[in-house]
């Protein structure tokens, strides 16, 4: 089995190409749980929704969130009668969290409704949420403390971030279920994923980083050069106290990792690295580089 820790973009695209390589029922997923929110009177977790509809072949490939041609009735009415929308949700994607939510509810565990909703959605990969209990990325910023979806969605990530904070305070327990998946796992890739908003709240998780230094794993960074391929990573990485770029991200994971993957035109130096083309503009290209990894977890 290859478990993969995964946020909703970047590690997404890896597995693209790692399911082209590896049956889906060897493949084990750790997913970022620090984005979740009850929004609407429904349970949103764009990470696992992510993987979830990219295992299920839903996935719009053209956002990495959401489903392939979804409609926004609901979004649309919601707004005009003046609901504040500000997390544009398609119709089939809410019924996936209106149905997360009555889960939960009935006092399933998120780890019990992720497989729920996977067994429905007919994914054979595992995909596994990194706790069960509730534990959210915020970001001290000048209109105060707010949620990353808020930072990231209703501000388009434009306000400055001073601080990057996880609440409630303290490390909550990943399920033993991410526990038995790496240390039951051949490899554990860690993908191109945020390192401040998506992987740190998964190593974050307790036991999580133990199981890791006992594991073989590869990482792929995120960063060419002092930018992130897409999304927040730059500033979020500052406001951690972290250099941003695949340097920063390998002193993340230096204490674990046994081989960092980074792209053949990143000018940052990070010694021993494998070079290699990291951008997955495409499925043949996710694939080139899941061969890649797969290929250092072999000849480990
Ligand atoms: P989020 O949950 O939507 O924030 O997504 P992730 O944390 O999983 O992914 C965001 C990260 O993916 C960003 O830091 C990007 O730099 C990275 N990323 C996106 N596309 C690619 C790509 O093609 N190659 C690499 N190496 N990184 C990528």
């Amino acid at each position: 089995m290859i478990t993969v820790l995964s946020g909703g973009t970047g590690t997404p695209k890896l597995l693209r190409g790692l399911r082209r390589l590896v049956p889906d029922p060897d493949l084990a997923v750790v997913v970022n749980t620090a984005e979740d929110c009850w929004l609407y009177g429904n349970h949103v977790s764009p990470d696992i929704d992510t993987v979830l509809y990219l295992f299920a072949g839903l996935l719009d490939h053209g956002t990495w969130w959401g489903i392939r041609g979804d409609t926004f009735v609901t979004h649309e009415m919601a707004r005009q009668l003046g609901v504040d929308a500000f997390l544009r949700v398609g119709d089939r994607d809410r019924a996936v969290h209106i149905r997360r939510a009555e889960l939960l509810r009935e006092g399933r565990t998120l780890t019990g409704a992720t497989a729920a909703l996977a067994a429905v959605l007919g994914v054979q990969a595992q995909v596994l949420p990194m706790t069960d209990a509730p534990y959210a990325t915020y970001v001290r910023t000048p209109e105060g403390l707010l949620h990353f979806q808020e930072y990231w969605v209703r501000h388009r990530g434009t306000l400055p971030v001073a601080e990057v904070v996880r609440l409630p305070p303290g490390s909550p327990a990943a399920t033993g279920a991410v526990i038995d998946a790496i240390r039951g796992a051949e490899a554990v890739v860690i993908g191109p994923s945020n390192p401040v908003t998506s992987i740190a709240p998964i190593l974050e998780c307790r036991g999580v980083v133990e199981a890791l230094r006992e594991a073989f794993v590869v990482a792929v960074s995120p960063f060419i050069g002092t930018e992130p391929i897409s999304g927040p990573a730059g500033p979020l990485m500052a406001a951690a106290g972290q250099e941003p770029s695949s340097l920063g991200t390998y002193r993340l994971y230096a204490e674990f990792v046994d081989r960092f993957v980074q792209d053949v035109r990143d000018p940052v130096e990070v010694p021993g690295a494998v070079r290699t083309d990291t951008l997955m503009v495409d499925e043949e290209r996710s694939e080139a580089l899941a061969r890649v990894v797969l290929d250092l977890a072999h000849r480990r």
